[in-house]
């Protein structure tokens, strides 16, 4: 049986057409989807006899909460279950601008950054739209709070599953449904090249963010597979086309791993490769994972790393690290759980 939050608006509207249900009951319905109905039962307004058909015809089925930590910062970093027992996470945080929520796109992951947790047990398979939106939907429900940002950066790589998360973003921009602003959305990758070109034809819109991490296309290969797949030059390239055909600037996230790519040749060679580019690079000191052998840079290195970026006039930030305290790093809450 397929779930009904399964359909985009237009998708919905012909299946139940099929079944001889008259199109306002779409709209009931996509509004009992985006108040976060748990069950057919509860969508009040269709009556006992409909809902008997429509639960014939189509499952209703949720992401549930199964676990929470929440940091004193007010992050709270959730692990999902999917209905066939699968787990992902998603991360809540408060920021001035208002609350965003940071959410996985698949299960596992295939890219193989060194670095990352969500990608140590591989790719086992990809989110549903529907499962996206559940994610969106239960944690909000759970934190009591709305949610107007969303960034597309928790376990799973968006363009490895497209197609998925294009549905994905019609469904939550929809303006019968939640009707987030696609702007107030920010989709990162590790640099699908081919992928790049075609989001930034189809969802203009959407923030780009891309997962740098080295200023060399030869440290980038010792840190992240899919440099063998899409050379720097070819990814730079991408990224220049994105910004000019937006008009949006891109966002480079570049994790700062002590002793690698956080020494001052780096960030000046970092300044160069996007130099005259409509961008910002946001520095993240790293998580730790066990697994990887591999620290973080302090603090005063990350600070050293921005001036001189800065002085090259490119644009930077560190990031508040949110969360240290409960496992926000991708995948590290998962691969606890498993
Ligand atoms: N696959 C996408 C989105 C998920 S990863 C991508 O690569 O962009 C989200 C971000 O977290 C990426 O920038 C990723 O490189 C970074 N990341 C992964 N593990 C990390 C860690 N241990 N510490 C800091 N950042 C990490």
């Amino acid at each position: 049986m397929e779930n009904i939050k399964n359909f985009t608006r237009e998708e919905r509207k012909e299946a139940l057409k099929a079944l001889g249900v008259p199109a306002f009951r779409e709209k009931q319905i996509f509004g009992w989807i985006s108040k976060g109905a748990k069950s057919w039962l509860d969508c009040k307004n269709l009556g006992a006899g409909l809902i008997q058909k429509l639960s014939e015809s189509f499952s209703w089925e949720n992401v549930d909460v199964d676990l929470v930590q929440e940091s004193t910062d007010g992050t709270k970093k959730f692990l999902l279950s999917m209905p066939d027992g699968n787990k992902v996470e998603a991360v809540f945080m408060k920021y001035s601008y208002g609350n965003s929520l940071c959410i996985s796109t698949q299960v596992g992951c295939a890219m193989g950054c060194r670095f990352c947790a969500s990608t140590i047990g591989g790719r086992i398979r990809n989110l549903k739209a529907w499962e996206m939106l559940g994610e969106y939907i239960a944690c909000r429900d759970y934190a009591g709070e709305p949610i107007n940002h969303i960034v597309l950066m928790g376990m799973g790589e968006p363009f490895d599953n497209y197609e998925e998360v294009c549905r994905f973003l019609d469904m939550i921009h929809d303006e019968e449904g939640i009707n987030l602003s696609l702007r107030n959305i920010t989709l990162s990758t590790c640099g699908l090249v081919p992928k790049i070109k075609q989001f930034g034809d189809e969802y203009p819109q959407v923030n780009l963010a891309i997962s740098l991490h080295a200023s060399s296309q030869e440290e980038r290969e010792k840190l992240m597979p899919v440099a063998n797949a899409y050379s720097m030059d070819e990814l730079m390239s991408a990224c220049r086309e994105h910004a000019k055909k937006t008009g949006r600037r891109v966002t480079f996230e570049f994790t700062l791993i002590e002793g690698r790519n956080d020494t001052e040749e780096t960030a000046i060679a970092l300044s160069k490769l996007l130099k005259g580019m409509l961008c910002h690079v946001n520095l993240i000191p790293l998580n730790p994972v066990t697994e990887t052998g591999m620290t973080g840079t302090s603090r005063k290195s990350a600070e050293n790393f921005r001036q001189i970026l800065e002085s090259k006039g490119i644009p930077a930030t560190v990031r508040r690290s949110m969360g240290r305290d409960i496992d926000a790093a991708c995948g590290q809450l998962r691969k606890k759980n498993m």
